[in-house]
């Protein structure tokens, strides 16, 4: 018989082996045709529309009960975002309105507002909005797939085994990613330090990125092994194949359950050297995986969901409410909290920011938007008051970024006491090095706080000036290249000239070789995804 298996090749970016059938992401890049509905009919056009609307409200309220019970509430959160563009009144009244004044089809009016209000918002100043235009979108698109009496499908309906394929994915999606469901992923975009691919890794869901012209070359069904080692999916695989790669993944599941012996033990090298094993996390659920993997703390807690799960940004009280049960699950293990980092690749599609790593991004966008900075710092000055917190700030470029970050602290501390409201006084403040400039400078720094660490992720991408989600670069990506290195090895000196500790959070503390060459330089703590 003829062998039908085609081999895709493209970058590992999260380790594994899955077996599983393509589901490939709905495009929701619907054009409807427009047609000209002659008066009597429109009464007809607009109950069409409003039945779509409340059956697109009744399917995302019975996703919202299964993602709460499989998920979690945090997950949940992105699901009443939706929820609330569906039954948003304004969306709606618009599109009948342009039903009947325009006397036009159903599809063709909701599509046509629904356009103009996410370029709208794509553009909008509040970056609240700007990073919510993809979710209206979606929740709009949903309504019209029930329009078109198309079975609406969303990633958080992707049938169990699935391996996904897409063009791109956003991290507001991939954070909506269920490794019960989906066994594996395939993008034609993103490197392997994107948000996504650090997702993926987190929900140790084996991926590969940048499989040019992927999604025109299969089809939703077929079955395909995702071999996030080698970098490649094989697609319509042989028995024999499939029958190696089944012997594959029993040994990866054998290695993996053997490694869990490991979990109590200290991280010692044979030298007796001791080093301070930390976890990354995003999400609340990912703390408690952190503690049962073994970490000794949080290294890095990225902030950024707290905000983009939300419709509207989160309270003080919320944000507290978060953090304090971090702190809690981990005391007295060290919680580090990252003030937001948002921008970056964090934006829409088609923002209109040139560049936007370059751009609106961590302390930028925190110092022009002072309230809501305000918030973040008052919630962790507040969880502080369990004695375990700390406080990093991401993006520093120079000595006086961190003077102006350190003294919106101070009065946010100064708020919070004459209030009586109760915070550690000697919260720790720690600097993000990851760019050029900060590891230059790492000697100011660290004259100015208690701690640095390193961010190798962006640390690479400005030094070597290769966007870290950009596939076509993604082989120029090298944090072993000599001049990151010499710029790691500078930040670690500088803290222990300073007489301060030094660790690192970006994903080459992740990678065997990296850890040898970081324990070579003195590197004192890694922080690492749990899984890792
Ligand atoms: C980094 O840049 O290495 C880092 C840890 O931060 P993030 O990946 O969230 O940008
Ligand atoms: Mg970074």
């Amino acid at each position: 018989m003829i062998s039908r298996e085609r081999i895709l090749r493209g970058i590992p970016v999260s380790l594994g082996f899955a077996s599983g059938r393509v589901f490939v992401r709905p495009d929701y890049l619907f054009d409807f045709p427009e047609t000209v509905v002659e008066p009597a009919a429109v009464a007809e056009e607009v109950e069409r529309l409003r039945n779509a609307v409340a059956a697109a409200r009744d399917d995302l309220q019975q996703l919202h009960e299964r993602v709460t019970r499989e998920m979690g509430r945090d997950f949940a959160e992105f699901i009443s975002v939706q929820l609330a563009f569906v039954t948003d009144a304004d969306l709606g009244e618009q599109a009948e309105r342009f039903i009947r004044e325009k006397t036009r089809n159903a599809e063709f009016a909701y599509s046509t507002v629904l356009k103009e209000m996410t370029g709208r918002m794509a553009g909008a100043r509040p970056v609240l909005f700007r990073e919510r235009a993809p979710d209206l979108f979606d929740a709009g698109a949903r309504v019209l797939q029930h329009m078109r009496g198309d079975e609406p499908q969303s990633l958080l309906e992707a049938p169990e085994g699935s391996v996904l394929a897409a063009r791109s994915l956003p991290p507001s999606e991939a954070a909506l990613l269920n490794p019960d469901r989906v066994a594996g992923l395939l993008l034609e975009t993103g490197g392997r330090t994107s948000h996504t691919a650090i997702m993926a890794r987190a929900k140790e869901i084996p991926a590969v990125f940048g499989i040019k012209g992927m999604t025109r070359r299969v089809r939703d069904g077929q079955s395909v092994v995702v071999d996030g080692y080698r970098g490649m999916a094989v697609v319509q695989p042989t028995e024999r194949r499939l029958r190696s790669y089944r012997d594959d993944i029993t040994r990866y599941r054998r290695h993996r359950r053997s490694l869990s012996r490991l979990v109590d033990e200290d991280a010692v090298t044979a030298d007796g050297r001791v080093l301070d094993l930390s976890a990354n996390i995003e999400f609340l659920a990912e703390a408690r995986a952190a503690l049962d993997n073994g970490a000794r703390g949080i290294g890095l807690f990225r902030t950024e969901y707290m905000y983009l799960a939300r419709l509207r940004p989160p309270t003080e009280d919320e944000q507290y409410d978060t953090l304090s049960e971090v702190a809690r699950l981990f005391d007295p293990m060290p919680v580090i909290v990252r003030t937001f980092d948002l921008g970056g690749d964090k934006v829409v599609p088609g923002y209109s920011e040139p560049n936007p790593f370059l751009g609106w991004r961590g302390l930028r966008l925190c110092f022009d938007n002072p309230e809501m900075f305000r918030d973040q710092l008052r919630a962790i000055l507040r969880a502080s008051a369990h004695g375990n917190v700390k406080v990093m700030f991401p993006m520093v470029s120079s000595v006086e970024e961190l003077r102006r970050a350190r003294l919106l602290l101070q009065q946010a501390k100064t708020e919070l006491a004459r209030k009586g409201t109760r915070f550690d006084e000697n919260l720790e403040v720690g600097v993000m090095v990851e760019t050029p400039a900060a590891a230059i400078m790492a000697t100011r720094l660290a004259q100015d706080c208690s701690f640095l660490s390193i961010g190798s992720n962006d640390l690479t991408q400005y030094t070597l000036a290769v966007d870290r989600g950009n596939e076509r670069v993604a082989e120029l990506f090298d944090p072993f290249n000599p001049a990151v290195l010499q710029l790691m090895k500078q930040t670690i000196d500088a803290a222990h000239e300073t007489g301060i500790w030094v660790g690192i959070c970006g994903e080459f503390a992740a990678e065997p070789l990296g850890i040898m060459v970081l324990l070579g330089l003195g590197i004192d703590e890694i922080s690492v995804a749990p899984a890792s």
